[in-house]
């Protein structure tokens, strides 16, 4: 039986399963804790790919979503903010020596989103696909013409750390007024605690600590000024960074992912405002079909699973 194994890592918890190879059910699946530390880490994926590989089975292509940057032509993990102490593990040569020699397709967790939404999800059928995961952080991944957008070595398509205000928030990499800094759910709960902090009025005065997006999101259903301002802040600031998107890959899709997305016309009508109000050109708008994932968890790992069936499939995908 010829089979591809797909994984998908996670700050928390890290994700794989087992495809016949040209099908797109998973045989097997399974999900288990990220471990610590490299030894421990490796060790836990390759017990996870074992307790899911039928015995005597030939994998035939192994696809791994893992959280950036990473050299895609190298197989090797640069850095992973998360996950401390896997900085430069050759990730692609280790498991292709555990799993017979199989050849390893390595990509960024939310460019495999990405690909997952083209070839299985919400943007079937379009050839230029935007894709932007909004949760702690904003991910993004962008197919051009057919063809997953990685760059050179495989660090390309970070639509989350584009600069729109020059002089704003830190981002998570460090730098400031990057799109994650503006318009991520860490992004909404920082900008509240901030202006509760200079003083601002809120039912969620007493919750400066604890402060999520998603409770900002309810307090701005129930009527709360600045939990509100908060939203429309991050959404005019989604729209005009996604306005440049539009500008250079012209797609016929944008596609939501993450729990962030999902908070509605919170988000989404200032999004839009904005949107309209940076694009140069109407025609970006015309045929744009703005719409949420909907492969939810899974975008990652059927993401990596495609890696793989397109090398198999010669496309020009598999470059
Ligand atoms: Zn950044």
């Amino acid at each position: 039986m010829r089979l591809i194994l797909a994984f998908d890592i996670g700050g928390t918890n890290t994700r794989a399963a087992v495809f016949r190879a040209g099908t797109r059910a998973p045989l097997r699946r399974v999900s288990a804790p990220t471990r610590r530390g490299r030894g421990s880490f490796l060790a836990g994926l390759f017990e996870l790919g074992e307790s899911i590989l039928p015995q005597g089975a030939r994998v035939e292509g192994i696809g791994v979503a893992a959280p950036g940057p990473l050299d895609t032509r190298r197989g090797v993990l640069l850095a992973a903010p998360n996950l401390p102490g896997l900085e430069n593990l050759p990730l692609g040569e280790a498991l292709s020596e555990r799993f017979g020699g199989a050849p390893v397709f390595l990509g960024n967790d939310a460019n495999l989103a990405a690909l997952g939404e083209w070839r299985y999800g919400a943007a079937r059928g379009h050839h230029n696909v935007l894709y932007l995961t909004i949760s702690t952080g904003i991910g993004g991944g962008v197919i051009c013409e057919n063809h997953l957008l990685q760059g050179e070595t495989g660090i390309g398509g970070e639509l989350g750390h584009v600069t729109v205000l020059p002089d704003g928030l830190l981002c998570s990499c460090g730098k400031r007024g990057h799109l994650g800094a503006l318009s991520s759910g860490t992004a909404i709960a920082a900008w509240t605690r901030a202006a509760l902090e200079g003083g601002a009025e809120s039912c969620l005065k007493g919750e400066k600590a604890s402060l999520t997006a998603a409770r900002v999101a309810v307090a701005a259903r129930n009527g709360d000024a600045l939990a509100q301002e908060a939203f429309a802040r991050a959404g005019r600031y989604l729209g005009v960074a996604v306005a440049g998107f539009l500008h250079i890959f012209n797609p016929s899709i944008l596609v939501f992912g993450g729990g962030v997305s999902k908070s509605g016309a919170l988000l989404l009508n200032p999004f839009r405002e904005a949107l309209g109000e940076s694009v140069f050109f109407p025609p970006y708008l015309d045929n744009l079909k703005i719409v949420t994932a909907a492969l939810g968890e899974d975008a990652g790992l059927f993401g990596a699973q495609t890696l793989v069936q397109l090398a198999r499939e010669d496309s020009p995908l598999s470059r």
